[in-house]
């Protein structure tokens, strides 16, 4: 696991690059709440229900969704 690359600082153009690099990925860093946000985010149903969410990277388009919808940035990119 590399660097944390936080989506707040990121511009469009930084998202779209990382959207489409297959080295980057996102995972919940940090102290999950539980409040399961990042689960009703991702149209791909690629989020396990359980604290912290585990995602199935074989399912995820890196759409980043899961990233805007948790409340407390627990969600991040990781390089
Ligand atoms: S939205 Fe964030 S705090 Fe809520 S369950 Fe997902 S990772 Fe945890
Ligand atoms: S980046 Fe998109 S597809 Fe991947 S887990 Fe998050 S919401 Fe689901």
């Amino acid at each position: 696991m590399g660097k944390q690359v936080f989506f707040g600082s990121l511009v469009r153009s930084e998202i779209d690059k990382y959207k489409y690099n297959k080295e980057v990925y996102v995972a919940a860093i940090g102290n999950c709440h539980g409040c399961f946000y990042c689960v009703n985010a991702c149209s791909e149903s690629a989020i396990e229900e359980v604290k912290p969410p585990v995602i199935d990277y074989g399912k995820c388009t890196r759409c980043m969704e899961c990233i805007k919808a948790c409340p407390k940035g627990v969600m991040q990119l990781i390089d």
